[in-house]
């Protein structure tokens, strides 16, 4: 968890951040789905930090959020992805 911290300080990781949410023009992915126009506070791993982190930067494994869908991907209860995390693996999968 404490690597995890420091990953979300890296400049390097802030000035990527950056990029994709003007790449998702600053709009939440989800909300986008069901063609809602929400601003994104976040950048989401689709696949988890912890498990690839060799796709940490890679824009395809990046998507912009809005906090509340942002909650809906991770169960905070024990640190997995949701199913709705799930199927967005296979939706980022299914565009390649
Ligand atoms: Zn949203």
């Amino acid at each position: 968890m404490k690597q995890v911290n420091k990953f979300y300080k890296d400049p390097k990781w802030m000035a990527k951040r950056i990029r994709i949410l003007k790449r998702d023009e600053y709009r939440c992915k989800e909300c986008l789905r069901y063609g809602r126009s929400v601003a994104a506070a976040t950048v989401h791993h689709v696949i988890p930090l912890d498990q690839r982190p060799d796709l940490k930067f890679n824009s395809d494994n990046l998507i912009s959020l809005c906090n509340k869908c942002h909650d809906k991907m991770h169960d905070r209860t024990n640190n997995k992805l949701t199913k709705l995390g799930e199927q967005w693996i296979r939706r980022m999968k299914a565009e390649k």
